[in-house]
């Protein structure tokens, strides 16, 4: 049925309907249309066919284990030098009491840092990522981004699979989807020239899912780039997923400006973020979820977000979390929110909340660990979640 009163719309609805993989020039109507309406419905029935009324969160702990970083890419507002005022740079035993400081009931531990020099080693994080394993056996390990796996591997002088393999084998579950910014090199050098390129970060997520390592992807969107370089973002993502099968999610990351080199940039707009969850979830047709982290958009845009085809809310974080990277660069959102709030917000927005881990196993939104009749929903093994075998 055609809603569109935008004409370009109405051969991509037909499209969509009939399972056709969108062009790059469908995805630059998306992202350019006023017709929000049509974009809104497109994107929800696109999403209702992949995970029905289901809408996704996690519990989780977010840590920040070091900011120092230099790499110096343009948009970022988190790292510094190590004799820097603000550096952080956690030991193991705080990572681990950081990690637990909450309680154990939650499904997952999300860690990210700068390419810190002294930190990001595995000799570093082998052994914490079995303490993570020996002490919180029911909790999924999303750590990583593929630009810190690709400074991993150019540290120790080893291939992607070889560090891969390392890190999997100590615990690793999830690589977590951020350095992608925009793939253009374009783009690259001029705002994040010493970082991985786009080619060694899509590898990094293709080696990964080849032995049986989960990720997701993101876009950096409201600098620089031009809207044929987003819709070129999404669909070197969508061929690679075809290549190698393992994302499970996309998350659309809105620039913030607030303390770094691209300040004049200023904020996206919510009709630029509502745009940007739809076509995601149009253009990404091999990509089972589309996450409106709350952190970045805010809540109140997240929500709305659920009509626009996104089914995942990120994660409640712990109460002592201290997430650094969108805090010092000007987000307005807290740092945790209770999944009673998260239920509350899906449930309005005419949605079933499913509580998952990371690589979206479900599980009662009242399930403990260390509850006798839960123990049957603990993390299924690698094998069962559909990773691929070796
Ligand atoms: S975005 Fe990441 S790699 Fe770039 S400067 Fe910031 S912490 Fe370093």
């Amino acid at each position: 049925m055609t809603y569109a009163t935008d004409p370009l719309l109405r051969p991509i609805e037909h499209k969509v309907d009939e399972g056709i993989p969108l062009s790059k020039e469908d995805g630059l109507a998306l992202l350019q249309t006023r017709d929000l309406h049509a974009l809104g419905r497109m994107a929800q029935r696109a999403k209702e066919r992949k995970s029905g009324r289901k809408v996704f969160y996690v519990l989780n702990r977010y840590i920040n284990s070091t900011n120092v970083c230099y790499a110096n890419c343009k948009f970022c507002s988190f790292a510094k030098g190590e004799q820097e005022a603000g550096a952080v740079r956690m030991p193991a035993d705080d990572v681990l009491a950081k990690a637990l400081e909450t309680g154990t009931n939650f499904n997952q531990i999300h860690i990210v840092g700068g390419h810190d020099p002294r930190q990001l080693s595995l000799d570093y994080w082998l052994p914490l990522m079995r303490r993570f394993k020996a002490t919180l056996p029911h909790v999924q390990l999303s750590l990583f981004t593929s630009a810190e796996i690709d400074y991993l591997a150019k540290r120790h002088r080893l291939p992607y699979e070889d560090i891969l393999r390392e890190l999997r084998d100590a615990g690793l579950d999830n690589i977590n989807g951020g350095g992608a910014e925009i793939f253009s090199a374009r783009f690259r050098k001029l705002v994040c020239p010493n970082k991985v390129d786009a080619d060694n970060w899509l590898r990094v997520h293709e080696v990964a899912h080849s032995i049986g390592i989960a990720s997701n992807a993101t876009m950096l969107y409201g600098t620089v780039e031009t809207l044929e370089e987003r819709v070129d973002h999404f669909i070197a993502l969508r061929e690679s997923q075809r290549r190698s099968p393992g994302f499970n999610a996309f998350i659309p990351l809105a620039f913030h400006p607030d303390g770094n080199q691209l300040n004049d940039c200023g904020w996206t707009t919510g009709l630029d973020d509502l745009r940007m969850f739809a076509t995601a979830r149009l253009m990404l047709d091999n990509f089972d979820h589309i996450k409106a982290y709350w952190m970045i958009q805010g809540l109140k845009v997240c929500q709305i977000a659920l009509q626009f085809g996104a089914d995942d809310m990120d994660g409640t974080h712990g109460s002592t979390d201290e997430e650094r990277i969108y805090h010092s660069a000007g987000t307005s959102s807290g740092q945790y929110v209770d999944d009673r709030e998260f239920r509350r917000l899906i449930e309005e927005a005419g949605y079933q909340p499913v509580r998952r881990n990371s690589t979206y196993d479900e599980f009662p939104h009242d399930w403990n660990p260390h509850d006798a009749t839960h123990r049957g929903d603990r993390a299924p093994t690698r094998e069962a979640h559909g990773a691929p075998a070796e």
